[in-house]
């Protein structure tokens, strides 16, 4: 999958970084609002990868979202199965 250097999400451009969470490696992804920049765990499928970027731009479209509710809209993206359907 080929991913942008940024993304823009409102009026501010996100840069999207790929790393291994050295600390925590079964992370897949996290939203860090300070610097504006979704970090991507390069360890995983293509599939998750897509939806962990839906779920952490999410976070950051959208700050006061809670954990809970940012997981069950990805869930249900997950849910259409959309890389299994021909
Ligand atoms: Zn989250």
């Amino acid at each position: 999958m080929k991913l942008p250097n940024a993304i823009k999400i409102g009026s501010d451009w996100w840069v999207i970084k790929m790393t291994t969470f050295e600390e925590e490696p079964d992370k897949f992804g996290e939203c860090d609002f300070e610097n504006k920049c979704i970090r991507l765990n390069v360890n995983q499928s293509s599939s998750d990868m897509f939806y962990t970027i839906i779920h952490e731009a999410l976070h950051a479209a959208i700050p006061d979202l809670v954990e809970e509710a940012v997981i069950r809209y990805e869930s249900t993206l997950r849910s259409l199965d959309i890389f299994n359907k021909k």
